[in-house]
């Protein structure tokens, strides 16, 4: 079933987000930005060494990417024009501010993705993989940070996927999407 916010369609979607055709994807990295495992290693592999050679120019010039933040790079040898890299929280078992940081991740990247007039993005299930915030909790942050962030910004975003990796993280969102938004 196909939700809107205002005039963005909130879109959810079983597959991989590298394959993508949107303005930009969302990669969950890390606070180096070098690449690394699961959606960040496999966005490097079909990027091409131009996103990481961009990562690195930006470490260089603001040190590490504290978790919440974003930044962008073109989109290399994607099918995205962009890709925007943020930092989840790595979990704790939830009482070091791991809600708020994942929180932040999203709006983050919307509001940069917004400053460059983007109309699409597509999101992984950022922080649910190797830094183990469970995706119950996970989705219902994730869909509430893009419902407040589309309710409270300027912005040209005409629609915004969810790509989930797994039929059970994409149940997950179907669940929380269809019930919150
Ligand atoms: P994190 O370190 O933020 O937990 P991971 O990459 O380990 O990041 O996992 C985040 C989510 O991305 C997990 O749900 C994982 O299954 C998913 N994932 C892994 N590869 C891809 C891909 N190619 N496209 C979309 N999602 C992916």
């Amino acid at each position: 079933m196909l939700k809107m916010v205002g005039n963005t369609l909130i879109n959810y979607i079983q597959g991989d987000i590298t394959s993508e055709k949107v303005d930009a994807i969302v990669n969950a990295a890390n606070s180096g930005l070098m690449g690394g495992g699961g959606v960040d290693g496999a966005i490097h592999r079909a990027g091409g060494h131009q996103i990481l050679d961009e990562c690195k120019k930006i470490i260089a010039n603001i040190g590490r990417l504290p978790a919440g933040e974003a930044v962008i790079t073109g989109g290399g040898n994607l099918p995205a024009k962009f890709v925007i890299h943020t930092v989840g929280p790595v979990w704790h078992g939830g009482d070091r501010g791991e809600p708020q940081i994942l929180k932040n991740a999203y709006f983050n990247s919307l509001k940069l993705g917004s400053k460059h007039e983007l109309e699409s993005i597509a999101f992984p299930s950022i922080s649910t993989g190797i830094y183990g915030y469970p995706i119950e909790n996970a989705c219902l942050v994730a869909v509430g940070s893009v419902s407040d962030f589309l309710k409270s910004e300027k912005h040209y975003y005409k629609e915004i996927r969810f790509i989930l990796f797994s039929e059970k993280d994409y149940l997950y969102y179907k669940g929380i999407i269809e019930k919150i938004i």
